[in-house]
């Protein structure tokens, strides 16, 4: 999106626009893809960094029905703003946690045998629902191959649950072509075949954001999109699907003129060869713009964007500042106060994360806690 309105507040460096009628159009463009699944969405860490509160009730709005999130503190914060959807807590219940669940009327993940006794326990409590996870090969969290086994062979185990629907995640979807997505998929049927005659037929989840652009086959009843719903592409090959949610800008703060044998920044690690114009931008990593973006690589190759025009990075990005080589740009333009696009119509989020050797999600959920947020359209 362009913005011919943008402000930065006088009293802060750089500010975050977040285009909330953005993330429920993307919303509606994976709805649209799955026809036959609903769709939840992801929401843990803040909504990747880009603010729970106004996040959740946009996505309320445009019809979503369930929220996942990672801890049951962050359960108990949606739904204390108000939130009034299912609430899937995906790291589980632990010990003495079950009232907290029951009060705030959130559905627990079930990751382990420990979990499931564990909530089998607390379950006395009031009939609690709950999901099964089971592992097909991330490996990382959910119920192994042994586990089931071991349900199987002692259903009383999860007899006395709420058991409400299955899940599994993918770990190689944004990779269409990996094999681990159909062997994923075999052994998701496969598990809930054995674990059906107890359950009953009960709902199953399977696709993130990548896999929801997997094909129907990966959509079971519930997909639960995080990433793709705040811009992030979801497959690594070809067009970006998604609209683009977030903006930063910050402002010049000061121009100078170098020449050799100067250098720039920390580490005196830019050397100028040739008479230049730095501008100093008063942002920095403290804001969530990656020191790695520079810190990796002298040839530099990453831009900010002044009125449309590149200007490279130089020298290293440090907490409260970058610098910009803004010797071909017009004079006119490089005044202190000039408004600079860091991510937006001519940086995505996921290119900076590319060259800071990471991936967009991290960029996005490390945003700074500095920023001045501008929430535009939606329900804030
Ligand atoms: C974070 C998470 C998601 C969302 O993943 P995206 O790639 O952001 O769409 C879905 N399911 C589980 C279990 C997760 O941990």
């Amino acid at each position: 999106m362009a913005h011919d309105d943008i402000v930065i507040p006088a009293d802060t460096g750089a500010v975050l626009i977040v285009d909330l009628d953005a993330i429920a159009d993307n919303f509606r463009l994976i709805r649209d893809r799955c026809p036959s699944a609903r769709v939840g969405a992801s929401v843990k860490a803040n909504a990747y960094g880009l603010g729970v509160g106004p996040v959740t009730r946009t996505l309320a709005a445009a019809g979503c029905e369930s929220f996942f999130v990672a801890t049951l503190a962050e359960g108990v914060y949606l739904r204390k703003i108000g939130c009034d959807a299912e609430i899937i807590v995906l790291n589980g219940p632990e010990p003495g946690t079950g009232s907290i669940f029951r009060d705030a009327r959130l559905t627990a993940t079930l990751n382990s045998l420990a979990q499931i006794q564990t909530w089998a326990a607390e379950a006395t409590l009031g009939h609690t629902p709950a999901w099964l996870h089971v592992d097909t090969g991330m490996n990382r969290l959910g119920l192994g191959a042994d586990d089931v086994d071991a349900i199987l062979a002692a259903p009383e185990r999860i007899s006395s649950l709420a058991i409400v629907g299955i899940l599994s995640h993918l770990a190689c979807a944004d990779h269409p072509g990996h094999p681990m997505n159909a062997a994923q998929r075999t052994a998701f049927d496969a598990v809930r075949d054995r674990l059906e005659p107890l359950t009953g037929p009960v709902a199953a989840s399977l696709a993130n954001s990548p896999g929801v652009f997997l094909g129907p086959d990966f959509h079971y009843g519930l997909v639960r999109p995080g990433a793709a719903l705040y811009g992030i592409r979801p497959l690594m090959d070809g067009p970006n699907p998604m609209n683009q949610v977030i903006d930063i800008y910050t402002k010049i703060l000061q121009l100078r003129n170098v020449d050799t044998p100067m250098t720039v920044g920390y580490g005196a690690a830019h050397q100028v060869t040739s008479p230049r114009r730095i501008a100093t931008l008063a942002a920095g990593y403290a804001d969530g713009y990656p020191r790695a973006a520079t810190a990796r690589m002298e040839g530099n190759s990453m831009c900010a964007f002044i009125d449309g025009q590149a200007a490279p990075l130089v020298g290293r990005v440090s907490m409260d500042l970058i610098t910009i080589d803004v010797t071909e740009i017009p004079v006119e333009l490089c005044q202190p106060g000039q408004i600079v696009e860091l991510m937006g119509p001519h940086v995505q989020v996921d290119e900076v994360a590319d060259v800071s050797g990471t991936i967009a999600y991290e960029v996005l959920s490390r945003l700074g806690a500095r920023l001045h947020v501008d929430y535009r359209g939606g329900v804030r």
